[in-house]
């Protein structure tokens, strides 16, 4: 497979999550697929199912407990996670098949059948603590695919969060750990509070984290300038195997979620950025995940954009 094409882990699965009247809806993977699928470069996507992740696999980043919990609120006929996060009677094996998708891009990466992968799944992870679902978060998804490429031949990862909310989660899993460099630029203040510019890291991950956090209304090109200058300087020295993006489109202007003024040609100029470090730094190896994303035509029309943007189009 050529780096122009581009692999997309997607289930149909990934609308039995069913959360009701609630912004993170299973139309939202729907209206990505159908965009993807009318998109010019559509015949340069190659489109593979998902697999669950075992119990074995979520516990890389999660506690027993925090499992647990979940299977048994999904086996009980559903309820609440926290305020913000449904778990529906399905919600425990969508869940499961959200978190083992990056393992299917990652495997297609090893087997050098291919070098950039979009992960269209739901529910997204970057919220999801170690103990705690959150945020509409059930499973850390990026973390644990992390962790999966490390037991593998990628043993630095590094993971760009450029969704509108803080990546808390991810930043928790490996806010002590140097061998996963984590970059989030958010919206601050926003949900969920967190990602401070004093946020570095701990003990030996001292300085592996980085948060870019910008108010409301930034104008957006200091958002991506601000992004590009981080990796540009980041990439080179921490030289990761791979690159992880957790890719949310709430930053959009159109996006009820958040305040930011993001557009697509911006979605674009931040994807150029990655791919042009990854070719030089590891190999192009990239995968994306989709975090959030609220308002289907602008979140569907981003995707689209960033697809075609990993591909070099
Ligand atoms: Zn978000």
């Amino acid at each position: 497979m050529s780096q122009s094409e581009i692999s997309i882990v997607y289930s149909e699965q990934f609308m039995d999550h069913q959360t009701g009247s609630h912004p993170e809806r299973p139309a939202r993977v729907d209206a990505i697929a159908q965009a993807l699928k009318k998109s010019s470069f559509s015949s340069s996507f190659h489109w593979h199912e998902p697999r669950k992740a075992t119990v074995d696999e979520l516990a890389y980043v999660h506690t027993e407990k925090l499992i647990s919990r979940i299977e048994s609120l999904a086996n009980q006929g559903g309820g609440m996670a926290d305020p913000d996060t449904v778990v529906c009677p399905k919600s425990y094996d969508v869940g499961c098949l959200s978190a083992g998708a990056g393992f299917v891009a990652l495997d297609l990466i090893l087997q050098n059948k291919s070098k950039h992968c979009f992960v269209v799944s739901r529910p997204p992870g970057h919220h999801a603590t170690p103990s705690q679902s959150m945020g509409f978060c059930l499973f850390n998804n990026i973390a644990i695919a992390a962790r999966y490429a490390q037991q593998h031949e990628f043993k630095k990862v590094l993971i760009l969060d450029w969704d509108v909310h803080h990546g808390n989660g991810t930043q928790d899993i490996f806010y002590e750990d140097d061998t996963v460099f984590f970059i989030s630029t958010h919206q601050h203040p926003h949900y969920p509070g967190t990602g401070f510019k004093e946020d570095t890291g701990k003990g030996k991950g001292e300085g592996f984290t980085i948060n870019i956090p910008f108010p409301p209304f930034t104008p957006p090109q200091s958002i991506v300038d601000a992004v590009y200058e981080t990796i540009e300087s980041t990439v080179p020295t921490f030289q990761p195997d791979i690159i992880l993006i957790s890719a949310g489109f709430d930053g959009h202007k159109d996006d009820p979620l958040g305040n930011w003024l993001l557009e697509e040609k911006h979605y674009k100029l931040m994807t150029e950025h990655v791919c042009n470090l990854a070719e030089k730094h590891c190999d192009s190896r990239i995968i994306s995940f989709l975090e959030g994303g609220y308002n289907l035509d602008s979140l569907s029309a981003s995707c689209v954009v960033h697809t075609e943007s990993m591909m070099g189009v």
